[in-house]
């Protein structure tokens, strides 16, 4: 459900530019209905969730890791055993398990010298972290759900705690100050959790890319990454006892929007976007990119876009100046769309955010723009600014969700609460 555009991807490096003056004019709130259509977004139906109750543990994610695949290869670096949808007891079981393909075939799924009819496979490994697919390690254990004759989908099933820990060092570079990293784990697990309680019916609750999180397992999870989560474990955002998909960004460019403006909802205060003030560190706080007139009609040609592109002209702001409407004028007539529409068919990391400017260039389009990614909820490069001026995990949290309350769904164990750093966080005196 998000299109989030993060810090990592380094194309199209943007000339800073010393000023950039964005029409302020028709930043005037829009009737959400119609943005839904324009933007896409789910027309306010976006729901919050109860808190999950009484939990002693972290619960279970599911992460779907391939999709549509006809063949996976899984090893496990120790014991394991495979179970079958009926589960009992296991129909193979090892010391190790050896690289071997998974593959779907019309009448099953193909597992080494097994078959297992329509339905799926469980591999369960006795220790964590020694689950291997397509050569990525992981924690939890692997579902592996036979579609059709040549689709197979892969789910990694493991606690709230270890998918966090597996994010983001994907999400945040792990170099990044300790409260930085701390209201990212906690971000990172309200909106995972968020996908728990609102997917119950669905195969899985997340993708590994960046429709949900970036998750890659132990591939990024170091002693920094792991750090975060403890001194945060099991503590998620709500509001008002309930949970919020706490979206996040890479830079907002000077303000975060609202979610029902860019999304279709969740409307609540901490998702109403605000002030940021600390991301002009950010190479993309402010960028400019040219494209040529034929580039643009060749990436609209699916919308009927007919070369020559005579303009394109922004009709419309939102909140934050960001783009509602643009007319775009071609040798066929005219086509409006939204800013977030345009953003997605010339690539959102050219078209970085939809807070942006376009000028006539002659045979070339100027544009010039703030930010990157949906300036929804928290601004990364903000809370990163926040952390390197002093502020903690706390203030963060409150600047880019405001209103939120920060919840400890479970106990931790004594060795995690050894340092105080949750009990501090939730008291409101943590230094970080
Ligand atoms: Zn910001």
């Amino acid at each position: 459900m998000r299109r989030r555009h993060r810090w990592r991807s380094r194309r199209g490096e943007p000339r800073r530019r010393a000023a950039l003056a964005l029409a302020a004019a028709g930043a005037v709130a829009l009737g959400c209905g119609m943005l839904s259509c324009v933007l896409g977004g789910d027309g306010g139906r976006a729901e919050l969730w109860e808190l999950p109750r009484a939990l002693r543990g972290a619960p279970l994610v599911r992460v779907a890791l391939r999709e549509g695949v006809a063949a996976l290869t899984v090893a496990v670096h120790g014991p394991y055993a495979v179970f079958d949808e009926r589960g009992g007891e296991p129909v193979a079981r090892g010391a190790a398990l050896a690289p071997t393909q998974l593959r779907a075939e019309k009448s099953g799924l193909a597992f080494g010298r097994y078959l297992f009819r329509p339905g799926f496979v469980r591999v369960v490994p006795e220790r964590s972290g020694t689950l291997e697919l397509e050569g990525t390690r992981y924690r939890g254990e692997l579902v592996v759900l036979w579609r059709s004759g040549q689709e197979l989908l892969a789910i990694n099933r493991v606690d709230l705690e270890s998918y966090v820990a597996g994010v983001i060092g994907n999400e945040m570079p792990l170099s990044w100050p300790e409260a930085a990293l701390r209201a990212q784990a906690i971000a990172a697990r309200s909106y995972a959790l968020y996908q728990v309680q609102a997917r119950r019916r669905a195969p899985y609750d997340v993708t590994d890319g960046a429709s949900s999180q970036v998750y890659r397992g132990l591939s990024q999870e170091t002693e920094r990454a792991r750090a975060a989560v403890h001194s945060t474990l099991g503590v998620v955002l709500s509001w008002r006892g309930r949970l919020f998909p706490a979206f996040f960004h890479s830079t907002c460019g000077g303000e975060t929007i609202p979610a029902a403006w860019v999304f279709g909802g969740p409307d609540i205060p901490p998702l109403g976007g605000g002030p940021c003030g600390f991301c002009e560190a950010s190479r993309h706080y402010q960028w400019e990119v040219e494209l040529s007139k034929d580039e643009v009609a060749a990436a609209l040609a699916g919308r009927g876009v007919v070369p020559p592109l005579v303009s394109v002209a922004v009709r419309e702001r939102g909140p934050g100046a960001h783009v509602a409407l643009v007319e775009v004028t071609h040798a066929g007539g005219r086509l409006r769309l939204s800013g977030a529409a345009l953003r997605r068919a010339l690539g959102t990391s050219v078209l970085r955010s939809s807070r942006f400017e376009v000028e006539d260039a002659g045979e070339r389009l100027r544009w010039r723009g703030a930010g990157w990614g949906h300036a929804v909820g928290m601004c990364q490069f903000g809370a990163r600014g926040m952390a390197e001026r002093g502020y903690g995990t706390r203030e963060i949290l409150q600047r880019y969700y405001p209103g939120a309350e920060l919840v400890a769904l479970y106990p931790a164990p004594a060795s995690t609460l050894a340092d105080g750093a949750r009990a501090a966080l939730l008291a409101g005196r943590s230094p970080h």
